[in-house]
């Protein structure tokens, strides 16, 4: 379970994030969803632990993981993650990228990296370089890769914005399916309210770096905060 309170980040005098809180439980998708530049891949930066909040605390299962004196190291959070250009290391087989955030001895991390390209059905890659396969392939290998370390939380910054439209749907549907499978907490950051319908169990509609409206993604759809809310989602069709 992921719980974030009052989280707070300036740049130059201006709040990017102002004031967020949220609440994740395991098995759950909640969508970060918002135009360019409102806040979304700063307030997952801060919950990665790859940058710091000026105000506001961040719990997983109930533990703090960092305030504004108290942080645990970005590698010791129980935190997954997958962005857009989060790239395969080339000079790693399939198998051996999986098992990169793995401890423990060598046949047990390969153990659970072929348990994860299994479920990916991509199993038959395993000894292949990331280059022989194609761009929905890799984006399963990151993701079997994100999840084989077990971890408590998924973030995940505009996984499929790299991917061509005719791929996108198929591998946002494989990717829920497998989610869901590992009971994870996943927040997901996106600027298409078409892929937040698609994938939330709860939509955060964030922007100017404050959450303006949360609740399922039915509700949203239908009974959009204010006029701004009713534009952003017009373009869904
Ligand atoms: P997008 O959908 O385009 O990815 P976003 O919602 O993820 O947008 P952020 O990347 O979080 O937006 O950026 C929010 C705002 O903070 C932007 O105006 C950005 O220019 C600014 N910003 C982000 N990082 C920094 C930084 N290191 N220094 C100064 N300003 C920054
Ligand atoms: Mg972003």
């Amino acid at each position: 379970r992921l719980e974030i309170r009052d989280l707070v980040r300036s740049y130059g005098g201006r709040r990017v994030v102002d004031d967020v809180s949220l609440s994740i439980q395991p098995g759950q998708v909640t969508c970060l969803l918002g135009p360019s530049g409102c806040g979304k891949s700063t307030t997952l930066r801060i919950i990665a632990g790859v940058e710091m909040q000026d105000a506001g605390e961040i719990f997983v299962d109930g533990n703090l993981i960092c305030d504004t004196v108290f942080r645990v190291p970005p590698e010791r959070r129980s935190i997954g993650l997958m962005f857009q250009d989060f790239a395969l290391f080339p000079h790693l087989t399939v198998a051996d990228n999986v098992a990169f955030g793995l401890s423990g001895p060598k046949p047990a991390r390969r153990a659970r990296a072929m348990e994860l390209l299994e479920r990916v059905s991509l199993a038959h890659y395993a000894d292949d370089y990331p280059h022989a396969l194609s761009g929905g392939e890799q984006q399963r290998v990151a993701l079997a890769r994100a999840l084989a370390p077990k971890p408590r939380i998924m973030l995940m910054d505009e996984p499929f914005s790299g991917l061509d439209n005719r791929l996108r749907d198929g591998i946002r549907d494989e990717t829920l399916t497998l989610l869901k499978e590992v009971d994870t907490a996943v927040l997901l950051v996106t600027h298409e309210p078409q892929e937040a319908m698609r994938m939330a169990d709860e939509i955060a509609l964030m922007r100017d770096g404050r959450i303006v409206q949360q609740g399922a993604p039915y509700n949203i759809y239908n009974a959009p905060v204010d006029k701004a809310a009713v534009a952003f989602f017009s373009d869904i069709n």
